[in-house]
């Protein structure tokens, strides 16, 4: 199923200069970006878009993490784009990520891991319109398309 899933590439990826190798693993896999920002997110943002984990342990770590530096943050859509972007992120902890995954590759710790996927088309919805208004997501044909989607 066509689906559209929000990835957040955290301060540490921003600040080691991985947007770019983090968006080309994207486009490579044949996602289409629909939408893309550089974000300051604030205290109030990150606690709203971390409202799951309130209360645990990491939870003001999280937050003070998030809002150490600009982000990245970004649609992309596809077919199963939600398992698809989880898969090529890897594990949360990057010590138990696959080699070749996105947290595999540029992380050792847990909690500076690079980037953020939704968990669901649920939460996808839910955090894209945290971080997007609807006229900042684009939707476009592609030529290559029939070439990626079968
Ligand atoms: N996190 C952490 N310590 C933990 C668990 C999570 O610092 O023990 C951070 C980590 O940055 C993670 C985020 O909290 O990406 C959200 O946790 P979640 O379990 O939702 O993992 P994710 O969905 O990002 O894989
Ligand atoms: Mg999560």
């Amino acid at each position: 199923m066509r689906e559209r899933t929000f990835v957040l590439i955290k301060p540490d990826g921003v600040q080691r200069g991985l947007v770019g190798e983090i968006v080309r693993r994207f486009e490579n896999r044949g996602l289409q970006l629909v939408a893309l920002k550089m974000v300051r997110i604030s205290k109030a943002l990150a606690e709203e878009y971390y409202a799951e984990h309130k209360g645990k342990a990491f939870f003001e770590g999280l937050v003070e993490y998030v809002t150490s530096g600009p982000t990245v943050a970004m649609l992309w859509e596809g077919d199963n784009a939600v398992a698809v972007v989880r898969k090529t992120m890897g594990a949360t902890d990057p010590v138990k990520a696959e080699p070749g995954t996105i947290r595999a590759d540029f992380g050792l710790s847990i909690g500076r891991n690079v980037i953020h996927g939704s968990d669901s088309l649920e939460s996808a919805k839910r955090e894209a319109a945290l971080f997007f208004r609807p006229d900042e997501i684009h939707a476009y044909e592609r030529s290559q398309d029939a070439w990626i989607h079968g």
